[in-house]
């Protein structure tokens, strides 16, 4: 799954921008102002970041610089002045691409997808797209996990699971967060599920399922995978 780092203080914007990616199966965080953006993109390791340029406490030049000190993540850039050398000066910041507001979702979605696309295709490698613990192995570009040289069956919403859990290794995952980008926001409310997909996962993957040593549960607070 993809995770999008929002970065917009107009709430009206970040909402349609929420509903808009997670209808399209992307994870997302917000961040309201500059501080916030940078400390989310250290914690979350968003796998891009749409970055508006006017923010309440920082200048949306400054959070780019910032960022590109230590990251190479693609930067969507949203712009309200049509002043050209504002976006020269993104570019040259370090932005992927940009778009000029108003712009229309299907336009934003589609430079989303090229900046992830690009990226990827140049730092994807072999290495970090199988993960391997000492049990079982999970492929996550093939779609697959072995365990003890044999394929292990899971549902659609098994793997949906399990990939978001091991493509953030040792952060806790909400029950919110898994609910929301597995069953949609409309069924945040039903842990339940969560609950019986996380055991049907342990006897599938763990070696002990009464005693997890991969797939944790935080009481209360949701779900961690320890590599
Ligand atoms: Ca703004």
């Amino acid at each position: 799954m993809t995770r999008v780092l929002v970065v917009e203080d107009d709430a009206q914007l970040v909402r349609a921008l929420e509903i808009n990616l997670r209808a399209r199966k992307y994870g997302v965080d917000a961040a309201p102002d500059g501080a916030t953006a940078l400390r989310l993109a250290a914690a979350r390791q968003p796998d891009a970041i749409v970055l508006d340029l006017g923010l309440p406490d920082m200048d949306g030049i400054d959070v780019l610089k910032t960022l590109r000190g230590w990251s190479r993540v693609p930067v969507l850039v949203l712009s309200a002045r049509s002043a050209s050398d504002e976006k020269v000066a993104a570019l040259n910041a370090g932005a992927d691409d940009y778009v000029t507001k108003p712009f229309s979702m299907d336009e934003l979605l589609a430079r989303l997808r090229a900046s992830v696309r690009r990226r990827g295709a140049t730092s994807l490698d072999a290495d970090n797209s199988v993960i391997t613990t000492q049990d079982f192995t999970v492929d996550l570009a093939a779609k697959k996990v072995t365990r003890g040289g044999h394929d292990v069956r899971l549902t659609p919403t098994e793997w949906h699971l399990l990939e978001i859990l091991v493509c953030n290794p040792r952060r806790l995952i909400t029950q919110r967060q898994l609910l929301d980008e597995v069953w949609g926001a409309s069924q945040s409310g039903k842990t339940n599920y969560l609950r019986v997909y996380m055991a049907q996962l342990r006897r599938k993957l763990e070696a002990d399922p009464s005693h997890p040593r991969y797939l944790i549960t935080e009481p209360g607070m949701g779900y961690r995978f320890e590599g």
